[in-house]
């Protein structure tokens, strides 16, 4: 294994272990940006954009947009987008519900995305996610990290259900609900939990967004180190790639832009995720401030490229039929290409066509995805933004294996591959 692809690999894992929530996600990519002399905005005040410098933006603590002014106008070279996800299927904590069974107390859980529930049993599992805090001057937005095993959602034994490994059906209500104590006389256990965390008073822990999370910490894998095996692969891989190909384009010369946005996995209907203004608004407030055109924004758009990067399927070698075999993507071949006839990816001939000539000026290789003809297909932020923008884009995304699995793999060459793509696409 090269080197650099395996350093590339140890900065991702930390990022990963460091983002259990989107809320953490968005958090640890705006301190990276800062660190690297970008500079917060905030929507709510008018912004001062000076040529060559980058800026972010978040709504909601848990999206964000960055942004590094090229150094031609958006009205005359476009911008560059790539775009990725910060959240990943999770199970939430209903905190109102704390109940007693069996001498245990447990918090009832909702199913957020669409995890492979099964891999979420017999985990030690951590609390995190967003707090409002009640201060003397109102509520304060907190985030928490309780990252030692405080949850467990245990499985029922194979005596009590003989046909367990012919397929369960859960009951999200019933079956997934995650153990704090034995302690039964306990009140409050979660809030007491996260209180103490955040060293607060209990009775000043307001409205949460609490998730349960693996703490197994990632690691690589295989006989040459050439897995990447960790919890929300799908998609904070191609958010630090994103964020590292970004915060390499020292002097672009469009105007680029990295977008990590919250809730594709609940269909980015949100006031933060892909399918909101959130794009559009950040968009034409740079084409505003830096050119005095009435239509300088359309020229701006029309002229622009989105890449939208999201995990792909790589052919699995135990369920090899599940793949069309000609568009059947390979662990560390480089970044797959995704088509899908009724465009539930973004992809056209000619965006496709764009995407390659990058990955070949950048000395990587890339491979073709589509569903099995038989098979529907998912999507991604790619289409939305595409259409709801009349920006031209292309789905792209790195192989992995048990995508929305508690713990999924993903190739360590692919990701620098993917990251050496992204570097030129700002700057081509
Ligand atoms: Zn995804």
């Amino acid at each position: 294994m090269n080197r650099n692809m395996k350093d590339l690999g140890k900065e991702l894992l930390d990022f990963i272990d460091k983002s259990p929530t989107a809320f953490h996600a968005s958090q640890n990519i705006a301190d990276i940006l800062t660190k690297n002399g970008c500079t917060e905005l905030d929507e709510i005040e008018p912004w001062d954009l000076k040529p060559g410098k980058a800026y972010f933006v978040r709504r909601n603590s848990s999206s964000l947009i960055a942004f590094r002014l090229g150094t031609a106008k958006p009205v005359e070279t476009g911008f560059r987008i790539a775009g990725a996800h910060t959240d990943s299927p999770l199970l939430k904590l209903k905190e109102n519900a704390e109940n007693i069974s069996a001498g245990c107390v447990r918090v009832t859980t909702e199913i957020y995305g669409g995890p492979l529930v099964y891999t979420w049993l017999d985990r030690n599992l951590g609390i995190a996610g967003r707090v409002m805090v009640r201060t003397k001057n109102g509520y304060e937005n907190r985030l928490v990290n309780i990252d030692r095993p405080v949850a467990i959602i245990p499985s029922l034994a194979i005596h009590m259900n003989r046909e367990a490994n012919k397929g369960f059906e859960f009951n999200p209500q019933n079956h997934l609900q995650a153990v704090l104590t034995a302690k039964a006389d306990k009140k409050n256990v979660l809030k007491s939990l996260v209180a103490k965390e955040l060293k607060e008073k209990v009775e000043n822990i307001g409205q949460t967004d609490l998730f349960v999370y693996d703490l197994q910490k990632g690691t690589f894998g295989g006989d040459d180190d050439e897995f990447i095996s960790s919890g929300r692969l799908d998609n904070l891989q191609m958010c630090h790639s994103i964020m590292k190909a970004f915060l390499s384009a020292k002097k672009p010369k469009s105007t680029i832009v990295a977008a990590f946005y919250d809730n594709e996995e609940i269909g980015s209907r949100t006031l933060m995720g892909a399918d909101s203004a959130f794009t559009r608004t950040v968009l034409e407030r740079i084409v505003a401030l830096t050119s005095k055109g009435a239509d300088d924004r359309f020229v701006a758009f029309s002229k622009s490229f989105l890449v939208s990067a999201d995990g792909a399927h790589t052919q699995h070698p135990n369920f090899p039929e599940k793949h069309d075999p000609a568009y059947a993507p390979k662990m560390n071949c480089g970044p797959t290409i995704k088509f899908s006839s009724s465009f539930r990816y973004a992809t056209t001939a000619a965006s496709a066509a764009f995407f390659e000539s990058v990955c070949d000026e950048a000395k990587v290789p890339w491979q073709k995805m589509a569903n099995r003809s038989d098979v529907p297909s998912g999507s991604t932020i790619g289409p939305m933004s595409s259409a709801s923008l009349g920006i031209k884009a292309v789905d792209v995304g790195n192989p992995m294996w048990a995508m929305h699995s508690i713990r999924e793999t993903a190739g360590t060459e692919d990701h620098y591959f993917m990251t050496a793509a992204l570097s030129l696409f700002f700057t081509k």
